[in-house]
């Protein structure tokens, strides 16, 4: 069985532990080691139990240049060039690696950054696995066979399109930014994500990154709700949707 620990989500920080029990890997870390260390004694986990820690991308809300040292470096795992300074285990595009007894797929995001990518995680002791994409403008078509009705997914719902848009508060280039293709997903670009690839062995839909200006969980839920029922005519989900939290825990094992 997978299950997953949200310690942070959003431009504050992101980090996330997952786990099937035996094999704890944490996406990204961007917060600080006091703060790791204080959510993993919560979990009755110390560091030493985190076996590989896979980063998404160099932008600091994922990828805290301070927190690099709190592992070994054969621990730290991510794509070409996405971590300066240090050696470590270089990731590829849709190239397969096992950490104990998850099997990890890096899968292609597309977003201001060097190496972008999102995560498949397998848990080969369950069927169960989980699709990782936050921080990504859109989500390419050739993602489709690998993110096909997975158990778990944690998928960026950053924005609701005319919240952004009348925002007096960004510049031009700034919202452009955002919902450009090198952006930031909106929660009806995510919307939609969820209505092409979720299946009947979803379980649970996490959305992830949300902008406190331009979104908040409430229109995020709602967004997603209108466009199923627009395209299904149906008022539930066949599986639990939530919203991560930027200060706030969210275990999916409570949920
Ligand atoms: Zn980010
Ligand atoms: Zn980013």
């Amino acid at each position: 069985m997978l299950s997953f620990v949200n310690f942070k989500s959003g431009s504050k920080g992101n980090s996330t532990l997952i786990s099937n029990g035996k094999t704890n890997v944490i996406i990204d870390l961007g917060i600080t080691k006091r703060c790791l260390t204080h959510e993993l004694a919560a979990l009755n986990l110390t560091l030493d139990n985190i076996d590989g820690v896979l980063f998404t991308h160099e932008h600091t809300d994922h990828l805290l240049p301070l927190s690099i040292g709190i592992f070994k470096n054969d621990k730290l795992y991510a794509t070409q060039y996405t971590i300066k300074t240090i050696t470590y285990n270089t990731v590829n595009y849709f190239l397969p690696f096992i950490i104990g007894s998850l099997k990890i797929t890096p899968l292609e995001t597309s977003h201001d950054a060097i190496n972008p990518c999102g995560y498949l995680i397998e848990d080969t002791l369950s069927n169960e696995s989980l699709v990782y994409l936050t921080d990504t403008g859109i989500i390419f078509e050739h993602l489709g066979e690998y993110i096909l009705n997975r158990t778990y997914y944690i998928l960026e719902s950053n924005h609701n399109r005319k919240l952004l848009a009348l925002n007096p508060n960004y510049p031009l280039f700034l919202k452009d930014r955002i919902m450009g293709d090198c952006g930031h997903l909106s929660n009806k670009e995510a919307a939609l994500v969820l209505f092409k690839y979720t299946g009947d062995q979803t379980k649970l839909v996490a959305l992830a990154h949300l902008s406190e200006e331009n979104n908040s969980a409430e229109q995020a839920l709602l967004d997603h709700a209108m466009f199923y029922f627009k395209m299904t005519k149906k008022k539930t989900f066949p599986y639990k949707l939530i919203c991560l939290k930027q200060s706030e825990t969210t275990n999916s094992a409570y949920l």
